[in-house]
């Protein structure tokens, strides 16, 4: 994979897709500053060796064109901060205005572009608009992990109007695609995957993937709940999509045939509904009573899918184990989390994906205890079930 360290950026304007999307509150101050962190260091190579930058990014889900709300300029002093530039900004990514301004950028400079998706065009992957962006630089490079998956006209599109010689990824991307190909590609047996979260739905393409890759997969969250019914387990009143019950048994069975080692939970911390402080029990998780909900995985469960992460030599986590945002039903999600932690202490490669196990790990403070975090989830689970993302194809 070819990064920035195989250009040289002296004298050169780089035009570089970021995932800037960053939360932010009513007052428009960023919460979480964890992408522009991100992408500093890969913008600190191209200064360093005397480029300028362009910078382009979209910035949530605008539906009619411009608006304060999702306006980039938000993200200014903030980025100003973290890179330790004056950063630059035009309100229009590709008005007239901001060609003359990146034109006019000298070595050292950074400017910062409008919300990409204030133009339809952008998520259409419309080629005009990818080639007039694709003036604002010379060198394209690509170091938004979190949209690679959609073939926009910034994040794909575009590559095709620089030559070979002149795109290339940034760190961020780089890293995330490593990290995949050593859990999917340089696999160390065994390969244990944990999948847990709120629905069958979502996970279903994921999980077929990985019953292909993985000797352990071990289901947990509000989707274990759609396998236990599907085994005829009594649930009562516990998350299930009953429209994906046969879809739950063809993975039990094509697991079988497989020979993984698909994992269900044993049993359950139910509640009477659904709130930190409703009365609580511990029960079979095929024996839940009606008027109760099972909201996280139980110490037998907790115990046996420590016992298989412990003796892993690859691991990836998608998804909490249970309702982790409250502290009454985040236990098994928690304990997990560490167990994570111990296997990497002995030397097993884990990866984390996925808004949710990310929040988890972070609220835990182990971020730096893992192998790897990834920065994007609906990236990284469609990486997986796709072998490749239409932002990485376009630059290679
Ligand atoms: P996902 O985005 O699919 O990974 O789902 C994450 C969400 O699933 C989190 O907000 C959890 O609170 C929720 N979740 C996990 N376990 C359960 C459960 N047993 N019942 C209901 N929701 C759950």
């Amino acid at each position: 994979m070819k990064t920035v360290d195989s250009i040289n950026f002296k004298n050169k304007r780089a035009l570089v897709r970021v995932d800037f999307n960053v939360p932010l509150n009513e007052k428009y101050e960023v919460t979480d500053s964890t992408r522009i962190k991100a992408a500093i260091p890969t913008l600190k190579k191209i200064l360093n060796d005397g480029g300028s930058i362009v910078l382009m990014s979209h910035l949530g889900r605008p539906k009619d064109g411009p608006s304060d709300k999702y306006s980039l300029k938000h993200i200014v002093s903030e980025l100003s901060k973290q890179l330790g530039v004056n950063v630059l900004f035009d309100d229009n990514c590709i008005g007239e205005n901001a060609f003359s301004k990146s034109a006019a950028l000298k070595n050292g400079e950074v400017l910062l572009l409008e919300n990409l998706r204030f133009y339809k065009e952008e998520e259409k992957g419309d080629e005009a608009f990818a080639k007039k962006l694709s003036q604002h630089g010379q060198i394209y490079v690509n170091d938004a992990f979190g949209t690679a998956h959609r073939a926009h006209s910034s994040t794909a599109v575009i590559a095709k109007f620089f030559e070979s010689d002149s795109k290339c990824f940034g760190y961020v991307m780089a890293g995330e695609v490593a990290s995949i190909d050593k859990v999917l590609n340089q696999t160390q047996k065994p390969f244990t995957a944990i999948v847990g979260g709120a629905k069958v739905s979502d996970k279903i393409l994921i999980i077929e993937q990985l019953i292909n890759k993985a000797d352990n997969i071990l289901i947990g969250g509000g989707m274990a709940f759609t396998f236990v019914k599907a085994m005829g387990g009594q649930i009562g009143k516990s998350l299930c999509e009953d429209d994906r019950l046969d879809v739950a048994n063809e993975l039990i069975k094509k697991a079988k045939a497989k020979g993984v080692n698909l994992c269900i939970p044993v049993d359950a911390i139910v509640a009477d509904n659904f709130s930190n402080d409703a009365n609580k029990n511990h029960v079979d998780i095929s024996k839940i009573p009606d008027g109760w909900m099972g909201l996280d995985i139980g110490n037998e469960t907790i115990k046996i899918f420590g016992d298989i992460i412990k003796n892993s030599k690859t691991i990836l986590w998608n998804g909490p184990m249970g309702v982790f945002e409250m502290s009454s039903f985040e236990n098994g999600t928690k304990q997990i989390a560490f167990d994570i932690v111990e296997a990497t202490k002995h030397g097993a490669y884990t990866l984390i994906g996925g808004g949710d196990s990310v929040a988890a790990i972070n609220k835990y403070n182990l971020a730096d205890k893992v192998s790897y975090v990834s920065t994007g989830g609906g990236a990284l689970l469609e990486y997986i079930e796709q072998g490749t993302l239409p932002g990485v194809e376009a630059v290679k």
